[in-house]
């Protein structure tokens, strides 16, 4: 397998040329929080609206049946994507966000009574952790979390301890979003079905960099975004066993979700549409089928070899700053996330300083709250790359923190005297 070549993808991103303050190339290392798009689905999206445009599934009309079909064909190529067994196993949602609560409202609220018991990771997004917190207070069930090691794994032996037949449901993410640590997702849907629980896996940060088989995963629910795949924003996937999905009650009413509505009530459709009240994200779902068809184009173990590689070379040369350290997992078995500290400069100001360089990261605490607290930390600075991402960047990204290390040094030094 030939290893990617950035340089080359980069000029399928438009946006990657943007200079900025002035005569700043733009170091785009915030893909974690979301991703740039290639012309190619930008063009799906122009097409979709120059082209094919009409509302779904409730047009006899020309322009109505083309929109439907594209929009059926994106679907079936998320099923092809996700390895489903079935495209009415594929929901369009508005977002990652949107299918966990889907889940936590339709699925949550029927089957979790008071007693259960739903088991967390401590290095969760709040995202797979308050649509939780807002089911046990609805049911009365509790929330227990799996502790993650000194080396930022998941502790497996606990796992162990923590399942019991009270659980009901067990929600992990597979690549965290501020460790890049990556979860053995297969090895603990395998002990959570011994139990009888249920497991929904995050796959915000991982479907995009990494190929997914909810198969080989044997999960019950998979959820993640378009807007870090390069496909467009305000649209998601809810990935649910079919079987699982034909018990749930609707959660959102309205349009489309329905077979028949009379005075009396109403009789739901069946799946998918069951699950997507009202008008979907019709234009991003083509767009992150665009998106789809890029990154297999590209190939997903090739995506993960150039991140590997970008990760390891990150942290090489940061660790040989001595005024940062790298929090996470270790460089050869996590995700492109490079998550650190400063010595004595705030996590914002590290961002700001960086950003008047060129180079974009994140600061905070990364909607992981509760990880944080753990690691005894309030923010931290996050790089995390992509498929486009270079060397070179990283090199930027050393050169500006060594600035701000002199900026430091100096600053003190002044402050001394
Ligand atoms: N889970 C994880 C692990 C994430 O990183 C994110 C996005 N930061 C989400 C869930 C939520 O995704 P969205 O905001 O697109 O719904």
């Amino acid at each position: 397998e030939t290893p990617i070549d950035a340089e080359k993808i980069r000029r399928d991103f438009p946006i990657l040329e943007t200079i900025i303050h002035g005569d700043k190339r733009l170091v785009y290392l915030d893909n974690a929080a979301t991703t740039q798009r290639p012309q190619a689905v930008i063009q799906a999206v122009v097409d979709a609206y120059e082209k094919h445009y009409a509302n779904v599934h409730r047009g006899i009309h020309w322009l109505s049946e083309q929109s439907t079909n594209l929009y059926e064909e994106a679907r079936v190529r998320v099923q092809q994507f996700l390895g489903a067994s079935s495209p009415h196993e594929i929901i369009f949602t508005t977002g990652a966000t949107a299918s966990i609560n889907l889940v936590a409202r339709s699925w949550g609220d029927v089957n979790v009574k008071a007693g259960d018991e739903i088991l967390l990771t401590e290095m969760e997004h709040h995202s797979n952790i308050v649509p939780w917190q807002q089911l046990a207070e609805r049911t009365g069930a509790t929330i227990k979390w799996i502790p993650i090691t000194e080396t930022m794994q998941l502790d497996l032996a606990s796992l162990e301890h923590l399942l019991s037949s009270r659980t009901k449901l067990v929600a992990i993410t597979a690549v965290s979003n501020v460790l890049g640590t990556i979860n053995p997702v297969a090895e603990i849907v395998k002990r959570a079905h011994a139990y009888g629980a249920i497991v929904l896996v995050d796959a915000a940060q991982s479907a995009p960099h990494e190929a997914t088989d909810v198969q080989q995963w044997n999960a019950d629910f998979v959820a993640f975004s378009g807007h870090k795949m390069m496909g467009p924003s305000g649209v998601g996937i809810l990935y649910g066993r079919e079987s699982l999905l034909e018990a749930m009650p609707p959660f959102m009413g309205g349009g489309s979700m329905i077979r028949r509505v009379t005075l009396e009530g109403f009789e739901p459709a069946d799946l998918p549409d069951k699950f997507e009240a009202g008008t979907p994200p019709i234009v991003p779902a083509l767009g992150l089928r665009a998106a789809i068809d890029y990154l297999e184009q590209v190939g997903l173990s090739r995506v993960a070899a150039h991140e590997r590689v970008l990760t390891r070379y990150a942290h090489q040369r940061m660790s040989q700053l001595d005024s940062v350290t790298l929090i996470g997992s270790d460089p050869e078995i996590k995700s492109g996330i490079v998550t650190f500290v400063m010595n004595d400069v705030h996590a914002h100001d590290v961002a700001s300083r960086l950003d008047s360089v060129g180079v974009a990261i994140r600061a905070g605490h990364h909607c992981a709250m509760p990880l944080h607290k753990k690691l005894g930390l309030v923010a931290t600075n996050r790089a995390s790359f992509y498929l486009y991402n270079t060397l070179e960047e990283v090199d930027a990204l050393v050169a500006g923190l060594a600035q701000i290390h002199e900026w430091r040094a100096t600053h003190r030094g002044r402050r001394r005297t």
